[in-house]
């Protein structure tokens, strides 16, 4: 991955902006532009990004070996190391020159943000999300590779569901097995494991619990993971274990299945993102069921799991090749059962590809 032109591309749009510097802290904006995956810590990482000048990372000596064994290392950036009994936020600010109108990390912490603010009185601060987002957003080829490789590997934990998801299990014990098996199968990291079953997969954050799967139940799964080279994955399948569902729910489940197909087939450039929730919204509006679409059509994703662009009414943003974000229209309806279809689509030049692949429709197990 190409952390250099990264950086260019951050310094040409920071001064674009009418910015004199962008200050990231350990997160995922520090290793979109350096792959330093830093740790978030009370001792100060920061790096400095003048609009004119050249980057400067100020990071704990401690710190330093970890960070030059990252890609930052291999990138010629300066390295300016603080001592324990030194003030890092000095390190900072004289890097800058009299500056402005500085703009801080979305994820910064806030004792970072107040300190900051501190040691620059006379400074505007803004959010350099507003500068990043953007960068971001459009992904390079080799990030729609990573993305797709985190498709892959959640795809066949999905695959898998039949050796851990039965009646008379509890949501917790399916569920500790799919979070090993999202390590196993090619993630560093577990983000999330959602096992809803029967009327907890009306709740579309619902998580874990105790309760015993019964057959026939509706169970929502959405699981997610961060790879080794940070990308997310985030994928969402229903099941029914061990008997047919009720008639109410294979009939709308139906009408679920249609309203995500119809919005992944209105993705290509150019379309708003609002677009794309509405293809589903209609479809799901149409049969009855709008007041049980209680979320957004999507979320971007990329080395966060929720990043831009969104996927939502009153989002008019254009939609660009590159682009990457979730499609999970769902249906819930509340202490009865619920359902979500969630693939992960990027833009191409002339439409879309899905980055998941497993059968959308019903899975009986
Ligand atoms: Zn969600
Ligand atoms: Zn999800
Ligand atoms: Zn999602």
């Amino acid at each position: 991955m190409d952390f250099a032109d990264r950086l260019d591309r951050a310094r040409k749009a920071t001064g674009a902006a009418g910015l004199d510097a962008l200050l990231i802290t350990p997160g995922p904006d520090l290793r979109y532009l350096t792959g330093y995956p830093a740790v978030v810590l009370e001792r100060l990482t920061c790096l400095v990004l003048p609009a004119d000048g050249d980057p400067v990372l100020v990071v704990p000596r401690l710190e330093r070996p970890a960070a030059l064994a990252s890609p930052a290392g291999g990138l010629g950036l300066r390295l300016l190391p603080w001592d324990e009994t030194d003030d890092p936020y000095s390190l900072v600010t004289g890097q800058l020159r009299d500056p402005g109108r500085v703009a801080v990390d979305d994820h910064m912490r806030a004792a970072t943000v107040l300190a900051l603010r501190d040691a620059l009185p006379g400074t505007e601060q803004t959010l350099a999300g507003a500068v990043l987002g953007p960068l971001r957003a459009r992904k390079a080829p080799d990030e729609v590779a990573a993305l797709r490789r985190a498709g892959e590997a959640i795809d066949r934990v999905h695959t898998r569901m039949s050796e851990w998801l039965r009646p008379g299990r509890t949501e917790r014990e399916v569920g500790r097995e799919v979070a090993e098996a999202i390590i196993a199968e090619g993630h560093e990291r577990v983000d999330f494991v959602i096992v809803g079953s029967g009327p907890n997969g009306a709740s579309p954050h619902h998580g874990l619990s105790d309760r015993v799967i019964e057959a026939g139940d509706p169970v929502v799964v959405d699981i997610g993971g961060t790879t080794a080279d940070g990308y997310c994955s985030d994928s969402t399948r229903t099941y029914v274990a061990g008997a047919e569902p009720a008639a109410d729910f294979a009939a709308y489940y139906a009408v679920l299945e249609e309203a995500q197909r119809a919005a992944v087939a209105a993705v290509r450039p150019g379309v708003a993102a609002q677009a794309v929730d509405a293809a589903a919204r209609d479809v799901i509006s149409a049969a009855g069921y709008g007041d049980a679409f209680v979320h957004r059509t999507g979320h971007g994703i990329g080395l966060e799991p929720h990043e831009q662009p969104y996927i939502v009414a009153g989002n008019t943003q254009p939609l660009e090749p590159g682009m990457a974000f979730s499609v999970e229209p769902g249906i819930y309806l509340a202490g009865r059962h619920g359902a979500r279809i969630e693939d992960i689509v990027a833009v191409t030049a002339d439409g879309v590809e899905r980055l998941n692949r497993t059968p959308r429709g019903l899975v009986a197990l």
